[in-house]
């Protein structure tokens, strides 16, 4: 069934760069299976840690951030079920960055939770690493990178690891995470749209944005604003969406973020 499927995607021809998006979150879905994705997720948590990356073990910080988190969950779980969510919290106050992992891992760096103002900030920059995960971007991504011919043809191949290694190999470079406009634009509707369900001003994500603008600092995560001509592009689309779903949500939570800012190691 599986491989029907596959033979018949790739008997498309994209013809329009929509239709190639579409085809290849066909093929993503098609080709890498939940598991996969969570065995990836895995072999890059093991890389990250062979890399001496130093984990947040602070149980109020981590308290805090799963509060967070939990909070957003339920619709992104909705959303894409079967996903085994975790987040980790990397001490690293010079960094204002974040991440998502195939299989539903959520990195989140000290440095944003400290630069963020609000909590809506935050909530609306993980509710963006989580539409990544609910829009299977690593895997469109890994389509998109090594081309439909390619990857159908390792998922049709005798060796099913095959697809594993080209996977980890993409990931090591860090090339997986690095998406494309579209991508990007796709998990800020997403960041909005849980942020606001969450209770959270939707508007959040789009500050956070500007004040990073402002600051000159343009982490890894939102590197095409720097090469993208229109750098405003991606906060009018969230306002434009604010706008179009009447998200109405206010809450921005600054004093309790203010209050664990104070725990978080700044060196
Ligand atoms: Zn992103």
């Amino acid at each position: 069934m599986r491989h029907i499927l596959i033979a018949a995607v790739l008997s498309l021809t994209a013809c329009t760069m929509m239709q190639r998006s579409q085809t290849e979150q066909i093929v993503a879905a098609t080709l890498i299976s939940d598991q996969q994705e969570t065995d990836l997720g895995f072999q890059v948590h093991e890389e990250l840690k062979k890399e001496n990356t130093k984990f947040l073990e602070n149980p109020e910080v981590g308290f805090y951030v799963n509060g967070l988190v939990q909070k957003i969950l339920p619709l992104a779980s909705a959303d894409r079920p079967n996903v085994k969510w975790q987040y980790f919290v990397i001490d690293d106050p010079k960094t204002v960055n974040a991440f998502a992992t195939p299989g539903g891992r959520i990195y989140v760096y000290t440095g944003l939770l400290l630069t963020a103002e609000t909590e809506a900030e935050i909530v609306g920059v993980l509710g963006h690493e989580l539409g990544h995960v609910v829009a299977r971007h690593s895997a469109r991504q890994l389509v998109a990178a090594k081309g439909l011919e390619t990857v159908g043809a390792m998922a049709l191949g005798k060796n099913p690891s095959d697809i594993a290694v080209l996977a980890a190999g993409l990931l090591g470079k860090g090339s997986i995470m690095a998406y494309g406009r579209d991508m990007e634009l796709e998990a800020d509707q997403y960041g909005a749209k849980y942020a606001n369900a969450a209770g959270y001003d939707p508007r959040g994500l789009a500050t956070f944005f500007e004040k990073l603008k402002a600051k000159g600092e343009v982490p890894e995560f939102l590197t095409f604003l720097s090469t993208h001509p229109s750098n405003n592009e991606r906060i009018e689309k969230i306002v434009a969406s604010i706008a179009a779903n009447n998200y109405q949500s206010k809450e921005l939570g600054a004093a309790s973020l203010k209050a664990i800012q104070a725990k978080i190691p700044t060196k």
